[in-house]
């Protein structure tokens, strides 16, 4: 990256997040050169103490010095907790904003950017970027304006106080300044490697306890150790090399400056002993070197850290500039009211470049139902995400009520479409929270309604604590037979016109089936339904059976007439329902 495009990025980052705070930003950043200015007086005084007040014994005189060295700090103390305070409500500030913006930003993304697996990994990287902007935005102007002020106030009262001892004093800001350059750059250069084997490590733990029942399977728990202890001992040995540098660069710097305290006494005790400069002024430049040690340090370390911060800047700027591949268009409307007929006309769809359907025609008319069958691969999921805008067609259109999808607002769209799907997931929080999911704020004899109708009141209220009882990451696990249940309320609750059904595959003991069955057929009342059909009921009921195979309808007609026609669907429906043969 450029330094034109550096400067772009750092100009956008200032416009968006510091403009809105930039009066408590400048006040922060005031309130470092006041330190620093408060600073530079004590040895002023204690300088005059020695040369001036203890020679003439006056002791009301070093009484009021002193008296002043402590209010100077007083100050000092009372600006630097200020400046702590402020410094860190800027930075949170930012970054909080920072996260929010990220979050509705990974919201907004289409599903055919979620759908890659890395995404998991991108945003954990994004995270961390937020981080190193976070820790730069608060430390970084501080470790400068804190580096230039105190330098050149420092240096200017050094040649002010004797310029040729200043020439000797300031000989060690360059050695310091090569010393922690030298070393800060090594240092953060492997706390990056240290971060790389973080992450590595903790994608490698994540996968593997994720398959930890496929490893206690096949008893491979000693590979798995060795590999993760492999890991382990990759991220020991970086971390170790850096914290090397850590322990280098202070003892260093620190050896560094006190060389330069060592030449600063010799050549000022031996001024002083020629009556050249006085031990006030000799103390007061031993004082104020003191003084360079850290913010030179701090500001080389920052300065190594700003190109991290301008790396991690470009990439969150790079995430936030990907546009949402599907989106409101600008002439789009709210859809009102939906009467539910949902129309396929010639569609053609990829994913990428792998195309899956080639010429999809479908008309459901309201309230039917619509059943996908077919083999596994074959479009029936890549149909249903068509309908609320999941994904577009590249050719052709989906149509409700005889108007493009695109007409609308997708917010509003899917406000009448009702999903239960395969697997469907539950959030931590209460059974009612999950089943008010829809709905939000709905009433408590609402939620039990839908739980009643979905067939699922009864194990709820054997649930230790009902309705409230924890579910998801965070609480109890329920079986598949009542998390299926739980969605079925979630839809009924939030009573669509239009409803996208992925049966479950696996299969649940008869009795619950029946439940779950039951509880299906009251949720597609009245509603239209485009069901990926694993259930004979479902098949059965269906209005219209639509066998899909190669991303195309092969055979369209319901079960009596396809059986009859005794082609593709009726060869499927003997194999995958082999024991009902006879149906
Ligand atoms: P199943 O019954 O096994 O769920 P299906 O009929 O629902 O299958 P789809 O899930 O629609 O089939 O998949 C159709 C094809 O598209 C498959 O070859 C699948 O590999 C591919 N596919 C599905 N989702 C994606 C995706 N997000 N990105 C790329 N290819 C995909």
């Amino acid at each position: 990256m450029g330094s034109w495009d550096n400067l772009k990025c750092l100009t956008r980052f200032a416009r968006t997040y510091i403009r809105p705070r930039i009066s408590r930003f400048a006040v922060v950043q005031l309130m470092h050169v006041v330190a620093v200015l408060l600073l530079l007086v004590p040895p002023l005084l204690i300088r005059y103490i020695i040369d001036r007040v203890v020679p003439e014994g006056n002791l009301s005189a070093l009484l009021i010095c002193s008296g002043s060295i402590v209010v100077v700090f007083g100050f000092f103390g009372v600006i630097a907790g200020l400046k702590t305070y402020w410094g860190h409500e800027v930075a949170q500030g930012i970054t909080s904003r920072l996260r929010n913006d990220l979050y509705s930003h990974f919201q907004e993304l289409s599903m055919s950017f979620h759908d890659h697996k890395k995404t998991g990994g991108l945003l954990a990287r994004i995270v961390d970027d937020i981080n190193v902007i976070q820790e730069i935005v608060h430390h970084g102007p501080e470790a400068i304006v804190l580096a230039v002020v105190m330098i050149s106030t420092t240096a200017g009262l050094l040649f002010y106080l004797d310029w040729r001892l200043a020439l000797v004093a300031m000989t060690v800001v360059p050695l310091l300044v090569i010393f922690a350059g030298k070393t800060s750059g090594r240092m953060w250069q492997q706390f990056r490697e240290v971060r790389k084997r973080k992450a590595s490590l903790s994608d490698v733990l994540e996968e593997n306890l994720s398959g930890i029942s496929i490893i206690k399977a096949f008893g491979s728990e000693d590979r798995e150790r060795r590999a993760i202890s492999e890991q382990n001992a990759g991220h020991y040995r970086s971390r170790m090399g850096a914290v090397k540098y850590v322990s280098v660069l202070f003892p260093g710097a620190l050896f560094i400056n006190n060389v330069g305290l060592a030449a600063v006494l010799v050549f000022g005790g031996a001024m002083a002993m020629g009556g050249a400069i006085s031990v006030g002024t000799l103390t007061a430049f031993i004082l104020y070197l003191g003084y360079l040690l850290h913010p030179i340090i701090r500001m080389v370390m920052m300065m190594e850290q700003g190109g991290q911060f301008l790396a991690s800047m470009e990439r969150f700027f790079d995430y936030m500039d990907i546009a949402p591949a599907i989106r409101d268009l600008p002439a789009a409307r709210n859809l009102d009211r939906v009467q539910g007929e949902v129309k396929f006309e010639d569609v053609h769809f990829r994913y990428e470049d792998k195309s899956v359907l080639n010429g999809v025609t479908i008309t459901a008319q309201p309230g039917q139902m619509i059943a996908l069958v077919g083999p596994s691969g074959a479009g029936k999921t890549t149909i249903v995400r068509l309908i609320p805008r999941f994904y577009e067609p590249y050719q052709g259109r989906v149509l409700i009520d005889g108007r493009d999808l695109r007409d609308f607002t997708l917010r509003s769209l899917r406000s009448h479409i009702g999903m239960v799907m395969q697997d469907d997931f539950l959030f931590s929080g209460s059974v009612a929270d999950n089943i008010a999911y829809g709905k939000p704020g709905a009433a408590a004899e609402e939620i039990v309604e839908a739980a009643t109708l979905a067939n699922a009141a009864t194990f709820i209220e054997q649930l230790s604590e009902g309705y409230d009882t924890e579910v998801g990451k965070r609480g109890l696990r329920l079986s598949e037979g009542q998390k299926q249940r739980v969605s079925i309320a979630r839809a009924i609750l939030k009573d669509p016109r239009i409803l996208l059904l992925d049966e479950a595959t696996s299969s649940v003991d008869p009795e619950t089936e029946l439940l779950i069955q039951k509880a299906l057929d009251r949720l597609r009342r009245g509603r239209t339904t485009v069901a990926i059909a694993h259930r004979l009921s479902t098949i059965f009921r269906a209005d219209q059976i639509l066998f899909v195979e190669d991303g195309r309808i092969v055979e369209r007609g319901n079960h009596h007439s396809l059986i009859e026609q005794d082609g593709e669907y009726a060869r499927f429906f003997r194999i995958q329902f082999a024991t009902l043969s006879a149906v």
